[in-house]
């Protein structure tokens, strides 16, 4: 069984917000009668029953809000659910994580991003999205990070991921002959300004030179392992051009319910 939960937030964004607005845009076009709800490996998700929408959280207390996730999302992983997060700003993989590494301490990560999130500290806050994976691996909670689609590595993100052995397949070396295989489970984080900005305008960090839609579905579709949660974050309405990153988000969130079934 798979939960789609919405986390509109963007208190962490660091540059510009809207992040927020998200989930509602994103779930209005995964609904849209504009396309049919066939991923692509033939799953038919409409008639799927093995999978919720929950809509998304409310969030009443900012302050409270990474509290917040990580108990909503422990609250269905204890139910044996997989959760697929539709953020909200990246700084949501942090708790959505410290739940996960409860019931998949062996987890790995997968992470789509032109940006390594790895700041100590990002403009004084420990918990900005420019940090979420220096605040997981700190504290352990994923066996291995792996990067995809990198390219604005500076000096000290480069010490971080030294730091926490972090496997980097920056941009400049990527293809999608690139098959990855783990034996533990693998939890997928998926920023949309690791897509080039050709393919999803509507992010707050426009970095060019990124991932096609296909080469990132097709590098999914290569992991050879147990996919058992999934975010897809930093889209922002705000910035975006016609819907064409949300329904990106939309088209992603069907693929990975398609290879998450269970
Ligand atoms: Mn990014
Ligand atoms: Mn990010």
């Amino acid at each position: 069984m798979i939960s789609i939960i919405g986390l509109p937030t963007d208190i962490n964004s660091s540059f510009i917000s809207g992040a927020s607005k998200a989930p509602r845009v994103i779930k209005n076009q995964f609904n849209s009668d504009a396309t049919n709800k066939f991923s692509e490996n033939g799953s038919n998700i409409e008639n799927m029953d093995n999978w919720l929408e929950l809509g998304n959280i409310n969030i009443e207390n900012q302050d409270k809000v990474f509290e917040l996730i990580s108990d909503t999302i422990q609250k269905e992983l204890m139910d044996d659910k997989y959760c697929i997060s539709i953020g909200g700003d990246h700084s949501i993989t942090y708790p959505i994580l410290s739940a996960y590494n409860k019931f998949f301490p062996k987890i790995n990560i997968v992470h789509f991003d032109a940006h390594p999130d790895l700041y100590e500290n990002f403009e004084d806050n420990p918990f900005s999205h420019a940090s979420p994976f220096a605040r997981i691996m700190e504290n352990n909670l994923a066996k291995s990070l792996t990067q995809i689609g990198i390219r604005t590595m500076n000096d000290h993100q480069q010490k971080q991921a030294a730091l926490y052995g972090v496997n980097i397949i920056p941009m400049n070396q990527f293809s999608t002959d690139i098959k990855l295989k783990f034996s533990d489970p693998v939890y997928l984080s998926i920023d949309l300004d690791g897509l080039d900005p050709a393919f999803a305008p509507g992010v707050s960090h426009p970095e060019p030179g990124g991932l096609s839609t296909r080469e990132l579905i097709k590098t999914i579709s290569n992991i050879d392992a147990d996919i058992v949660g999934a975010d897809i974050v930093e889209c922002n309405p705000d910035r975006d051009i016609n819907n064409i990153t949300a329904i990106t988000a939309a088209k992603l969130l069907k693929e990975l319910m398609g290879r998450m079934v269970k």
